[in-house]
């Protein structure tokens, strides 16, 4: 009998032993072995997958990826709100309380310890999970080569040329868009009504890359904007929510290419100059005409900016070609990342430089711009002589732009032929 008490009382938990921490900490010691190897055996698989592009691109990108990430990503869209950024922040508050509550400090050390065993077999679980809902999509065979566009190192007069006809083709697009008191671009119906429109654009892209298509995406606004406005970061997207979320404190010309970016993710392209190209060719084929501005700006900028860190002078010289519309915008973008810069972005932006080097991209953050090869690359099936670039005037500001569906037409030609009609000639 007395035995049995005090077996009861030494099964029954005390007040302590239910807090969070706890639970992490029942683990069997031999857990980090299992982890180490789990992780392990997960960068053995990297590695090897990363030398069968083709059988990537076929067994997981196109096969396996659409039925787990991709079918996370249709239930998740169901909410209205960022699942994942919810579970991040009760998670976080969990932690906070559990180690608040860590008392008291005769317990401190033991349990502390059992919690770093349970650290590592948590974090290849993780780890692994991350591998299989989409981060094997880094492994892919590149867009490129599935597109069969020409990606190879161009000349900077290719590069120039791309450029004016971006920045004319901005120009263009900026035409009779609504504006703010300050006269910076704005989304005819509200930020929120544009998120939920991102997903037009797809629909068009994925008539050129059936690979593009896929369960309507619905883009999250973050509540934590601001926390990642002073990472840098436009935006993100959850791997384990299926759910591309963005930062609502982008100012509105920038607010749908973010969208489609982060939408390209979800649509299993882990690469940046990847998401930026196709986010950008969404944009462009989108029926909205906020849309279609916002991905020629950004494609404009990317451009510009590499030819400029080659040949200054050039890159001025289309700058000073952009209209009052754009300069206005462009000069907003500018103000909103002058206002979060400081030591947080920088480091937030190192981790994401290191986090993308793991994950095979030997250019880091850098690969955000290669974004202009694939332009490029896109050109060369769009010979110049049919598309040469026009600068702004005034004059050609006052409401002669291409009508609605003309990029149709364009892209359906420019893709699948060699020649296309460019915007302003149409
Ligand atoms: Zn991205």
């Amino acid at each position: 009998m007395g035995s049995i008490e005090v077996g009861s009382e030494a099964l029954r938990p005390t007040r302590t032993e239910l807090d969070g921490l706890e639970i992490l900490s029942r683990v069997r010691p031999g857990a980090p072995i299992v982890g180490l190897l789990l992780v392990v055996g997960g960068l053995g698989l990297q590695w090897v997958l990363a030398r069968s592009p083709e059988l990537v691109e076929r067994v997981f990108a196109r096969g396996l990826y659409p039925l787990l990430g991709g079918r996370l990503g249709c239930l998740t869209r169901l909410l209205p709100i960022s699942l994942g950024e919810c579970i991040v922040l009760v998670l976080a508050g969990w932690l906070a309380v559990a180690f608040w509550r860590l008392a008291p400090a005769r317990e401190r050390r033991p349990r502390l310890r059992r919690l770093r065993r349970a650290a590592l077999p948590v974090a290849a679980a993780l780890y692994l999970a991350f591998l299989l809902l989409w981060g094997l999509n880094y492994q892919r065979q590149p867009f490129a080569v599935s597109a069969r566009l020409d990606v190879r190192p161009s000349r900077i007069d290719e590069l120039a040329a791309l450029g004016a006809i971006l920045v004319d083709e901005a120009n263009q697009a900026r035409e009779g868009l609504p504006e703010d008191g300050a006269g910076i671009m704005r989304l005819a119906d509200g930020r929120l009504h544009a998120l939920a429109r991102t997903e037009a654009g797809f629909r068009e892209a994925a008539s050129l890359y059936p690979v593009l298509a896929g369960c309507p995406a619905r883009p999250k606004p973050l509540l934590t904007s601001i926390v990642f406005s002073w990472l840098g970061v436009t935006g993100i997207y959850f791997p384990f929510t299926g759910e591309p979320n963005v930062n609502m404190t982008l100012p509105d010309p920038e607010l749908p290419f973010a969208a489609a970016h982060e939408i390209v993710h979800q649509r299993g392209f882990a690469r940046e100059d990847e998401a930026n190209y196709l986010g950008y060719l969404a944009c462009r084929l989108h029926p909205d005409p906020g849309f279609r501005y916002s991905g020629r700006l950004a494609a404009s900028v990317y451009a510009v900016n590499a030819l400029t860190a080659l040949d200054r002078k050039a890159g001025d010289r289309l700058e000073a070609g952009r209209s009052p519309g754009t300069r206005r915008d462009l000069a907003a973008l500018l103000a909103w990342a002058e206002r979060y810069r400081g030591p947080a972005e920088r480091v937030s932006q190192r981790v994401n430089d290191a986090y993308l080097r793991s994950q095979g991209e030997a250019q880091g953050v850098r690969s955000y711009g290669r974004v202009v090869d694939l332009l490029l690359a896109e050109r060369r099936a769009r010979p110049s002589s049919v598309c040469p670039p026009r600068p702004w005037t005034p004059s050609s500001a006052q409401g002669d732009g291409p009508p609605v569906g003309h990029d149709l037409t364009c892209r359906g030609i420019g893709y699948t032929l060699e020649r296309c009609p460019c915007l302003h000639d149409g």
